[in-house]
């Protein structure tokens, strides 16, 4: 029983609409889901991936409108890292980016920069087995897209004090230094720790909330009961209605979810028109009339008209 790689990474936006425009319109990834956060259904949260919305391509944002920028310190994933097939690929980001305005620093076979709010991203040149999961985006060939995460990098004070948790309770594979790979039957990827800043870091606008791993679905209590042994506290599972989660901090501090790989982001709203129209699990539906008028608009940037 392993863990297969990152299901999804949580960050925070003050800008909606900023947020969208930089991951569907200048990233190429698809909005597979407009829904609200489940803890506050005043606000979005904001789903996007591949073409399918699979786990291993999605990065989700909170929407707190306004919210002043936060930045990362010890326990917070400071970077997210997806995978490109070539040189070429990152070329071609280099240039495209630079066009947006966006400044990026090439390194031998990545490609460093920020989203808008300030959150580390990087792209990597990366030979793997593992599926592309790619999103379709008229001025970006496929070849040229976005593949999924690679990895996450988080600070710590102290990486060693995390060891024991992460390969024995999670079972992540050393890789040398403080770095894991996370691989499952499916998919893999992996999970570093760089030294952390002076200062504390603060939650807020551009900075990741938590990152989550994947499930199956018949392996995901004993996750729970694993975690728990090992002396973290994690929440009982919620069901999220898209997946399963549990959540709980590892020893360095940072938040980390299981969730399961299905049923996944069809279950209320077919392939096809995935994140067009905001999405309520059943619990909320009943919400819609009051929550529409009070949610930031949003473009539909697929057919070129607000929604
Ligand atoms: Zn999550």
């Amino acid at each position: 029983m392993t863990l297969e790689g990152i299901h999804h990474v949580t960050a925070i936006t003050g800008d909606a609409p900023g947020n969208l425009d930089f991951y569907a319109r200048v990233l190429g990834l698809r909005l597979v889901k407009k829904t609200v956060n489940q803890d506050d259904p005043t606000v979005y949260h904001l789903f996007y991936a591949d073409e399918l919305g699979s786990p291993g391509a999605d990065i989700t944002f909170f929407e707190y409108p306004d919210a002043r920028r936060g930045h990362a310190g010890a326990g917070m994933v400071h970077r997210v890292v997806w995978r490109v097939a070539s040189e070429e690929a990152l070329g071609f980001w280099e240039r495209r980016l630079e066009g947006e305005g966006v400044e990026s620093e090439r390194e031998r076979s990545g490609l460093r920069f920020a989203d808008r709010e300030g959150l580390g991203l990087e792209l990597s040149v990366v030979e793997t087995d593992d599926p592309p999961l790619v999103a379709g985006h008229p001025e970006i060939p496929s070849e040229l897209a976005l593949q999924g995460f690679d990895g996450a990098r988080a600070y710590a004070a102290d990486p060693e004090s995390s060891r024991t948790f992460l390969e024995e309770a999670l079972r992540f594979q050393p890789s040398g230094g403080a770095r894991w790979e996370v691989r499952g039957d499916q998919r893999g990827s992996w999970y570093a720790y760089d030294p952390a800043p002076p200062e504390p870091g603060r939650g807020g606008a551009g900075t990741v909330h938590h990152v989550a791993w994947s499930s199956t679905l018949g392996d995901h209590e004993t996750w729970r009961d694993r975690a728990a042994q090992a002396g973290a506290r994690p929440t009982p599972v919620i069901d999220r209605f898209y997946f399963r989660s549990i959540y709980f901090r590892e020893p360095s501090g940072v938040l980390f979810e299981i969730a399961t790989m299905g049923p996944g982001f069809t279950s209320d709203e077919p392939l096809e028109s995935l994140g067009e129209r905001l999405s309520l699990p059943p619990d909320f539906e009943h919400l819609r009339e009051r929550l529409e008028p009070e949610l930031t608009p949003l473009p539909d940037l697929r057919s070129g008209s607000a929604a």
